[in-house]
Parts: structure tokens; sequence; C-alpha cells
């Protein structure tokens, strides 16, 4: 066997600051990469299998590239780097043999968007052995097609995307219908933004998301039949005056403030205001809970109770809801007692105890170099 040298990549996980569930609406949203994320190293084998092996699984998969690949509930965790393998052969690109193990520093199934990582972090190392100048917004779209068709998610473009193009600093202001994006620094002066992970099992996370996608589409069609618009999120608040099932009328006005509340963020941090960044936050939060209806019990204890805490400008959810995590702009020197404080008022009102992260904003999908000195 001849001897290959390891090669590491790493792919972050994302928040998204605003602009939620706006993301299949075709709307703005504003996520960002962390510095939390998965790293994969790759061996190349003499051999056409690959095999895959993770630091927080038992489950270790051997498969021969040249068998058709399918999804299967006993292969795990491996579905998600088995459905790059699938697409990117039927696509005709080259599949190299080769081993890869994975650690990560992300939770998973927190609503940090594990599952894009693995993803983005798979196609792109795979690809890495015969292409350069891998375009990564194309490489988006191509793991959302995965997550969709291989996995069965119905999730927009938006995990894919910030964890494929996530620059240090900086939010992402994407327009998911377009794709047009633009990065916007984020300076936070003596804040941090802080994540805070209700450590809920998700068990309804991907039926619940499916069924937020389908009342959003019955909306657009209510609205298509008086106006041309493409997506929900293009509407105005005068066409909710359309829909009567009281249900999808709060779904679609979701959708229409939250858009809004994207275009004021943006506003607000180009002038450093982040007491108005603060306050969309909060408002952010009350309609994923009243109107949408994706928080729920624990993400509603940690956004509401940190929202009132000292040195707290605003909280909110992220990600698709049910569980996972929220996050809070906090003053540095109001840290220490915000946590404290937080933790013991979650576990008195759930009986569950919370992690809170301090990452920062990070760069996206990439090799790391120098990792074998
Ligand atoms: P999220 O994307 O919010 O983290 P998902 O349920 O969409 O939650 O994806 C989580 C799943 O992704 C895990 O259950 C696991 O199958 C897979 N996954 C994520 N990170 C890893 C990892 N480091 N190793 C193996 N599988 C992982
Ligand atoms: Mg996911």
């Amino acid at each position: 066997m001849t001897k290959h040298m390891t090669k590491t990549y790493f792919a972050p996980g994302r928040v998204n600051l605003i602009g939620e569930h706006l993301d299949y609406n075709g709307g703005l949203v504003f996520p960002a990469a962390l510095t939390m994320g998965i790293t994969a190293t790759f061996n190349k084998r003499d051999d056409n299998k690959i095999v895959l092996s993770s630091a927080t699984h038992a489950l270790r998969k051997e498969v021969d590239l040249s068998d058709a690949l399918a999804y299967d509930a006993k292969n795990e965790w491996t579905n998600y780097p088995l459905g790059i393998v699938h697409q990117l052969k039927k696509e005709g690109h080259f599949v190299p043999g080769c081993e890869i193990h994975y650690s990560s520093t992300l939770p998973e199934g927190s609503a940090l968007s594990s599952s894009a990582a693995i993803e983005v972090l798979t196609a792109y190392l795979l690809l890495s052995q015969s292409e350069t100048n891998i375009n990564l917004s194309w490489l988006s779209n191509f793991c959302k097609q995965v997550e969709n068709e291989f996995i069965g998610v119905q999730c927009g473009i938006m995990d894919q995307f910030a964890v494929a193009l996530g620059k240090a600093n900086n939010a992402i202001l994407l327009n998911c219908s377009t794709l047009d994006y633009q990065y916007v620094p984020i300076e936070l002066n003596h804040y941090k933004l802080l994540i805070l992970d209700t450590k809920k099992p998700r068990s309804l996370i991907h039926s619940k998301y499916n069924e937020r996608k389908s009342e959003s589409d019955e909306a657009l069609r209510i609205l298509q039949t008086t106006s041309d618009i493409q997506n929900l999120a293009e509407a105005n608040m005068s066409a909710l005056e359309l829909i009567t099932d009281e249900v999808i009328k709060r779904r679609a006005r979701h959708v229409i403030t939250e858009s809004l509340r994207v275009k004021e963020t943006v506003k607000s941090l180009r002038f450093n205001d982040l007491s108005t960044f603060g306050r969309l936050l909060n408002a952010s939060h009350a309609s994923l809970k009243n109107d949408y209806e994706v928080t729920g019990k624990e993400l509603d204890v940690l956004a509401e109770e940190a929202q009132k805490l000292k040195g707290c400008l605003g909280a909110r959810m992220t990600g698709g809801g049910f569980g996972g995590c929220a996050i809070a702009l906090v003053h540095e020197d109001a840290i220490n007692e915000f946590k404290h404080v937080l933790e013991y008022k979650y576990q008195a009102a759930t009986g569950l105890k919370c992690a809170i992260y301090e990452s920062e904003i990070g760069d996206g999908v990439g090799e790391k170099k120098n990792e074998n000195h």
C-alpha cells in the first residue's frame, strides 16, 4: 500500500442572527458561521472503498464505491456523507476510495446545523481531491439537495450557504430566492453573542418543519390568486386580509414581519445601534412563538428569561425551533452573572440543564493546513 498524507478539513456550524424560517419562503436571512464546527481527516485508499467513522458515534461504515447507495435508517449518521457520495457519483464527479474520520466541537441536533456542516465538509473534501476552485455557492445548493432528497428534510439553502461561505466577524445577508449575498461586518463593541442550548431532544423537528413549509406554501398559493409574487416573503401586510384561515394567516404574518425585521437589523448594525438590534431579536422571538409557533416551552423560558437579565440587549431562538438553541446579546461585564442566573432559572422552570457557549463568528469550509506538524 502506498502511504498517503493525511489531509484535514473543517466546516463550521452556524447561527442565524435574524430572518427565521424565511429561507424556504424566498426571503432575506442573516446567518453567521461559528468557530465551533466539524473537523475531518482524509486518507486516500488504493482500493475502491470508502470508510466512514466519527468520534461522536459508534457506527463505522465501509462501502464499495461501485455499489448503489440509498437512504437507510440503519446507516444512522453515515446517511449524510453517503448522501453526498451518492449525489456526487450521480452527477458524474470523481469520488476517490478513502477513509474519512470526523470529530467535532459542534453539538449535534441543537439547531447549529451540524447536518449542513457534515454535508458541506464531506462534499468539499471529496471534490478537493480532483478539483480546484470549488464554487461554494454551487456547493451549498448541491448539499441542500442531498438534505432535501436523500435525507428527506425540506430545509432551505441558508444553512449550507452559511457553512460554505461564512467569513470571520461577518454575517451574510443572503437573499434566498436569488442567492445574491453581501457580507455585513458584525461589531459588537463590548457585547458578546452567546449561544443558549436548551438541550431538549428535538424529536418532532423534521416533521414540524415540513408542516410549516406546506403551511407557507398554502399562504403563498392564496396570495398568488391576486398578485404575481413568487415568494411569500415578498408579500405586504395588507395582503393578509385575503387569508381567512387564522393559522395560515399567522404563519404568513410571521414571514412578512420577519422580513421587515431583517432589513431593520442590517440598518441598525450599519449605525452600530445595538439596542435596536436587541429589540428586533426580542420581537423576532415573539413572532416565532405566537405567529409561527415553532418555539415551545424550553426555548421560550430560555429566551424570555435572558431578555430580562442585566446586560442583555435581546434574545431569540435560532434555527428551526422546537428545542435547539437561542442567541443572546450580552455585555461582557455581565456574562458571568447572566450565565449563573439563567442556568438556575431554566432548570427551575424545565428540569433541564442548559449549555451556554461563547463562540466567535468564524470562516466557512476549508482545508486546515499545517495540521500534521
Ligand atoms: P442539526 O443540523 O441542527 O445539528 P440535524 O438533526 O439536522 O441537527 O443533524 C444532526 C445529525 O447530523 C446527527 O444526528 C448526525 O447524524 C449528523 N452529524 C452531525 N455532526 C456529526 C459528526 N460530527 N459525526 C457524525 N455525524 C454527525
Ligand atoms: Mg440540520
